[in-house]
This record gives C-alpha cells, structure tokens and sequence, in this order.
C-alpha cells in the first residue's frame, strides 16, 4: 500500500493556519476540524512548520495561559520533515517512528499533496489485515487448489 491509495481515499485537503493566528485561534481549528496538528503558511504563502496539539500543550506547560495569546510561528516546529505519494505505509511508519511524531505532509516537489497522519496509517493497515483474513478465509473454504 502506497501513500497515494491513503489519499485517494482520505482526499487532498489539508487544514492551514497562517502564522500569525493566534494559539488560541489554532486551538479552536484544531477542536472544530478535529485534527491534532495544522501546517503553518508564511506571508510569502508556502509551508514554514508545522503546529501540533504537542507543541500547544508544551506552550502552556512553558508559557502559562499567555501563550495563547502569542503567534502560531513562535511555537510551531519549522524543519518539516515530508514524504511522497510514492512512499510505502511501511516507509512512512518508519519516519513517524523515527521523527517521534503523527503526522506527515506529502509533497510533489514544492507542491502540497495532502496529510497523512498516524490514524490514516493504523485505519490502512488494519483494512489491509482484514483483506488478508478474507483471501485466507476463501482459500481454507474453497479449497487450496
Ligand atoms: P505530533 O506527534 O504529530 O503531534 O507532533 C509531535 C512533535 O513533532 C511536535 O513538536 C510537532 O510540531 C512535530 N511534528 C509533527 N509532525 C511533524 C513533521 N511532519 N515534521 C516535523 N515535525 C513534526
């Protein structure tokens, strides 16, 4: 299973913040779409990090209720690390684990492809786990041939 059958399945759109929003502004986004990171847009409109419910919870933790008065920018995490449709799930577990973080942007060079999160990942390869019991299952009852 390649990163593309997620994203032909999930779709392409991605949630954004700009990064000057506020964290309390973020926090909402968050709540309402129901995700666990956004990626911050720059004022020159590409990608310039990326803002997770992590990052917010060590703000508070560091900063007190005064960060939620602060910018997106100050928090965010701005080497981004990205995969490619192209990539394998078993590939993008590997980053996830290694990075220490649930979520990836694709990219196609410069262009941004979708997000693909733990979630998509476990949701993927339990879909593929219950194909494999189904091919199985036929094989015991058909018979091998
Ligand atoms: P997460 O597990 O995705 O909530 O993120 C944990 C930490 O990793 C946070 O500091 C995020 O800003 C950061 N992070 C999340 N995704 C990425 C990514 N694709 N590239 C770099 N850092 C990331």
């Amino acid at each position: 299973m390649l990163v593309s059958h997620i994203l032909r399945e999930k779709g392409r759109d991605v949630v954004s913040v700009t990064d000057d929003m506020s964290i309390s502004d973020v926090v909402k986004v968050l709540s309402e779409r129901r995700i666990g990171a956004v990626l911050v847009i720059g004022s020159a409109g590409g990608v310039i990090g990326i803002l997770s419910e992590r990052d917010i919870v060590r703000a508070l933790a560091n900063d007190g209720s005064a960060a939620l008065q602060r910018e997106a920018r100050a928090y965010m995490t701005r080497e981004v690390v990205a995969c490619a449709e192209s990539d394998s799930i078993e590939d993008v577990m590997e980053t996830m684990t290694r990075g220490r973080f649930r979520h990836l942007p694709v990219f196609d060079d410069e262009r941004l492809l979708g997000l693909v999160s733990i979630g998509d990942v476990v949701k993927s390869r339990i879909a593929d786990a219950e194909i494999e019991t189904q091919t199985l299952r036929e094989y015991v009852v058909m018979g091998a041939p």
